[in-house]
């Protein structure tokens, strides 16, 4: 039986419920300091996280035991939304799996927003459970999908959790979900620092993540907030992989005239990445037929193997393996 939304989650030991953001120093909810370091005098949480259970969470090993059969699990994040990082996250999980002697599986922890079912067309399938877990939904015989989506009666029903709710379920993927022996975990995450990128980071930090790839387009608007995550992982100690530049120019494929729809006014991802030493992985042109496959659940790299997107993404593709198995 497929398990529903409405349902209460399994949660052994979540964060408490707050009523306030954090402080900036706060020590963390559940931390055996919670409600009681310096930083907690004056915070409304104050009470709350004083009641909470402390100690690291009891399902942690319980993930890292589940998640022992996936050799490389890689985030992938952006500062912002409507840059591409789903269809990044969606084209990555395709070009690992044009390998038939890799197994890929793809996490949609964009609870408020998953796109990966309808990327991955596989939108009005549900989730069945099995002695060994939650089966996730199978795109070909080797990449598999997890999403919210597929716990959602109406497909336009909107998720409206607070932090709490969505960790539990977050923790639940990660927990219940038979994975079964992959190469690749690709965690497709909610665009910014949340509730999600703090849960999915504490969870898997003793699983091992091999890193982060972050996507952005070219403006600085864009890139602003990809200093801000970059500032997250060094914060969280995830590995960042490198930067990726989406919708990075655009070739006419009339007149194959180029243009730069999105102008890097200032140097864009290649000179961020310089900027704050890390990894520039490559840039992907705009190309409207990236849009289309995604639209039509296609994948782009095998519909159109010679585009330049499909030639910029492959050598992104490549460079990650080498990141990630030296
Ligand atoms: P995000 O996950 O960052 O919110 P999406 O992956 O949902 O962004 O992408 C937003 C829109 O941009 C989608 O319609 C997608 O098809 C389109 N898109 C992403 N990358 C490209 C590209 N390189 N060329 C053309 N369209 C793209």
């Amino acid at each position: 039986m497929a398990p529903l939304l409405g349902e209460p989650l399994e949660s052994a030991k979540d964060a408490p419920d707050l009523v306030a953001p954090e402080p900036e120093h706060c020590p963390g909810p559940t931390s055996s300091q919670a409600g009681q370091s310096d930083a907690c005098a004056g915070c409304p949480n104050q009470a709350i996280c004083a009641a909470a259970p402390k100690g690291p969470d009891p399902d942690i090993p319980l993930i890292t035991a589940r998640l022992s059969s996936i050799r490389h699990k890689i985030l992938v994040l952006s500062g912002k939304g409507g840059v591409g990082k789903s269809t990044f996250s969606s084209l990555l999980a395709h070009a690992f799996a044009s390998n038939p002697r890799s197994t890929i599986g793809i996490m949609d922890a964009d609870i408020c927003g998953p796109s990966i079912p309808k990327m991955m067309d596989v939108e009005s399938e549900t989730i069945h459970v099995s002695a060994d877990g939650w089966n996730p939904v199978w795109v070909s015989d080797n990449l598999a999908v997890m999403s919210i989506q597929f716990m959602l009666p109406n497909r336009d029903d909107a998720v409206i959790w607070r932090g709490p709710k969505k960790n539990g379920l977050i923790k639940q993927f990660l927990k219940d979900v038979e994975w079964g022996e992959m190469d690749y975990l690709i965690v497709d995450t909610p665009p910014g620092t949340s509730d999600e990128h703090l849960s999915v980071n504490s969870l898997l930090k003793e699983s091992g993540v091999d890193g982060a790839v972050l996507v952005t387009t070219p403006q600085e608007v864009s890139l602003l907030d990809v200093r801000k995550e970059i500032d997250f992982c060094r914060k969280a100690g995830i590995r960042i992989l490198g930067l990726v530049e989406n919708m990075s120019g655009f070739v006419c494929p009339k007149c194959t005239h180029e243009s730069q729809i999105f102008r890097a006014t200032t140097g864009g991802g290649r000179e961020l990445a310089r900027e704050m030493a890390i990894p520039f992985l490559g840039a992907i042109p705009l190309d409207p037929r990236v849009g289309m496959a995604c639209d039509f659940g296609e994948s782009f790299l095998d519909t159109y193997p010679e585009s330049p997107a499909s030639v910029a993404l492959r050598d992104v593709v490549r460079q990650i393996i080498q990141l990630v198995d030296p």
